[in-house]
């Protein structure tokens, strides 16, 4: 088995923050892999060092066998990424993002033209696609951006998050895009904090925790001996029994 992307020894520090604490890390190509973790885990963080948006402290990251950091030109090319916070460019329209995304990564005009007709069809955004992306929804423009990153159908595609924000109509339609392009042997790697789309969708898993891996394999493997995901995740991370309830006790009850 191949790997998709081989981490060994990531390290990042905001000032006294460590965000990543020493990841190693191995995702087999063709799998859908899911990022796991609560909030503050470091996923966006590790997302962004292993895509080179991020410069590591210390540590290696491959992607389909090239050093991300000394031989990014290689990984960009094969690579598609919709990041966190989705900085697009928003005036332009839809179909005007596709076209400069395409061209921007060598795609001849005419092929650009087509492949973009066909994922705004296929994204129920035809009827949006000359509208200024400023003016897009949330869930409109993760479809958009989702676009833009396959665009050029890349080995890897890496998504933050692809879901939030995302009705469950346009849910089922990413899903059914995402699955007919991981069986043709690319890679998916995402982030979510929803286990069950996460067990649903995903042959691989990692969950990660305080900027350290917890456990990592597939699906069965992280599941272990619990029934489903989220009772493995809650207790990796070590949440599973913890009583919030007693410490709000001036919540709700009339006082004020
Ligand atoms: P979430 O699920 O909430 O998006 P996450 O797992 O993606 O969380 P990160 O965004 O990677 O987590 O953050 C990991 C830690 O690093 C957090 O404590 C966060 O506050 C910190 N952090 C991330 N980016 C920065 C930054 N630019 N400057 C300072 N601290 C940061």
């Amino acid at each position: 088995m191949t790997d998709a992307v081989r981490v060994r020894g990531l390290w990042k520090r905001f000032g006294q923050q460590v965000a990543v604490a020493g990841v190693d890390l191995s995702l087999p190509a063709g799998k859908f892999v899911g990022l796991v973790g609560p909030n503050g885990a470091g996923k966006t963080t590790t997302l962004s060092m292993v895509t080179g948006l991020l410069r590591p402290d210390q540590g290696s990251v491959e992607v389909v066998g090239h050093d991300v950091w000394r031989d990014p030109v290689a990984v960009k090319a094969r690579i598609g990424v919709l990041p966190e916070g989705l900085r697009l460019f928003e005036r332009l329209s839809g179909r005007e993002l596709l076209g400069y995304s395409g061209r921007l990564r060598g795609l001849p005009g005419t092929e650009v033209d087509k492949r973009a007709t066909q994922l705004l069809d296929v994204l129920d955004l035809a009827g949006a696609q000359h509208k200024l992306v400023v003016d897009y929804s949330t869930g409109m423009r993760k479809k958009i951006g989702l676009a833009a990153a396959l665009l050029h159908n890349p080995e890897v595609l890496f998504l933050d998050e692809p879901f939030e924000g995302v009705d469950p109509v346009s849910a089922q339609t990413i899903r059914g895009v995402l699955e007919r392009y991981t069986a043709s042997g690319a890679t998916v790697v995402f982030s979510s904090h929803v286990m069950e789309l996460v067990e649903s969708l995903c042959d691989w898993v990692a969950v990660m925790a305080a900027g350290r891996i917890r456990a990592t394999g597939t699906l069965e493997d992280v599941r272990g001996a619990h029934t489903t995901l989220q009772a493995a995740f809650l207790e990796l991370v070590g949440a599973s029994g913890r009583d919030t309830a007693s410490d709000l006790d001036w919540l709700g009850g009339g006082a004020r």
